[in-house]
C-alpha cells in the first residue's frame, strides 16, 4: 500500500498534538521564548529554539504550522469535516476583500500581546494562548473559552486562527516572507487553478503568491495532476 504525503505529514502533526495533550510542560512556541528575554532582560535565557525556529523560517517558511503545531491539524480537520458532511471538494472562499484585510490581524495581535508583556511583566500571549489549553489540559479559562470560539469559526472559515488571529504565525510569517524554497508554479500549469480550491488559507497562488501566509501543508502540490506546481529553490 502506497502511503501519500499528506497521510504522512497528518500523522505527524498527530503525534505532536498526542504529545502535547499527554505532556505538562511540553511547548515548542518561540514566543513563549521571546517572552521570557522581554520579561527578565537576560540573554542566558537565549535559547536554541531561537535561532533554530527563525532559521527553519527563513529558509523554508512556515513548517512549524504544516508539521508541528497542534491547532493547525485540528483546524483541518474541522474544514475537512464541514466538507465531508456537505460532501464537497471545494474548500469555501471567504469574503476576499474582508479577508485581505483580516490577514493583517493577527501581525497586530502579535505587537500589542508583547507590548503587554513588556509593559505588565508576566507572559500575557501565554495567558490566553489556547494552544496552551493542549499543553497538559493545563490552559487558563479565557484560552479555553478562545478555544472554544475558535473552533467554532474554524468549522465556518477553513483554518480561521491561523489565518487571522495566531501571533506565532504572524512571527513565522514576517520571517518567511521570502524564504530560500518557495511554492512555485512552472509552464506545466494549465491555470485550471484546483490549487488554490484546495488551499485552506485561500491564498491567490497563481497571481499573488503569499509566502508569509503559506502554512507549508502542501496541499496545492498534492492537488496538482500536471505537476504544475513545486516547492523549490
Ligand atoms: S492545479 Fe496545477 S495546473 Fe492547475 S492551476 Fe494549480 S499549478 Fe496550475
Ligand atoms: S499555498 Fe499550498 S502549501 Fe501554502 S497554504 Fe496554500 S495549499 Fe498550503
Amino acid at each position: 500500500m502506497k502511503i501519500g504525503f499528506q497521510t504522512i505529514r497528518n500523522l505527524i502533526k498527530t503525534s505532536f498534538l498526542g504529545f502535547f495533550l499527554i505532556s505538562n510542560n511540553f511547548c515548542l512556541c518561540i514566543l513563549g521564548f521571546v517572552q521570557r528575554i522581554l520579561l527578565t532582560f537576560n540573554l542566558q535565557e537565549f535559547t536554541p529554539q531561537l535561532i533554530v525556529f527563525p532559521a527553519i523560517a527563513v529558509v523554508f517558511g512556515r513548517l512549524f504550522c504544516g508539521f508541528v503545531c497542534p491547532f493547525g491539524i485540528i483546524f483541518e480537520w474541522t474544514y475537512k469535516l464541514k466538507m465531508k458532511m456537505k460532501k464537497s471538494k471545494i474548500i469555501p472562499k471567504f469574503n476576499p476583500k474582508i479577508h485581505e484585510k483580516l490577514i493583517y490581524l493577527k501581525y497586530i495581535l502579535l505587537v500589542i500581546g508583547l507590548y503587554l508583556t513588556f509593559k505588565y511583566g508576566f507572559y500575557v500571549i501565554c495567558t490566553v494562548c489556547p494552544i496552551g489549553s493542549f499543553v497538559g489540559l493545563n490552559g487558563t479559562v479565557i484560552s479555553f473559552i478562545l478555544l472554544g470560539l475558535f473552533l467554532i469559526g474554524g468549522y465556518f472559515i477553513p483554518m480561521f486562527f491561523c489565518r487571522y488571529f495566531c501571533p506565532i504565525g504572524a512571527l513565522l510569517g514576517l520571517l518567511s516572507t521570502k524564504p530560500v524554497f518557495k511554492i512555485k508554479t512552472n509552464d506545466k500549469c494549465t491555470k485550471c487553478r484546483l490549487c488554490e480550491m484546495n488551499c485552506p488559507m485561500q491564498i491567490d497562488i497563481l497571481n499573488n503568491m503569499d509566502e508569509k501566509e503559506c502554512i507549508r501543508c502542501f496541499e496545492c502540490v498534492s492537488a496538482c495532476k500536471k505537476g504544475g506546481i513545486k516547492y523549490e529553490k
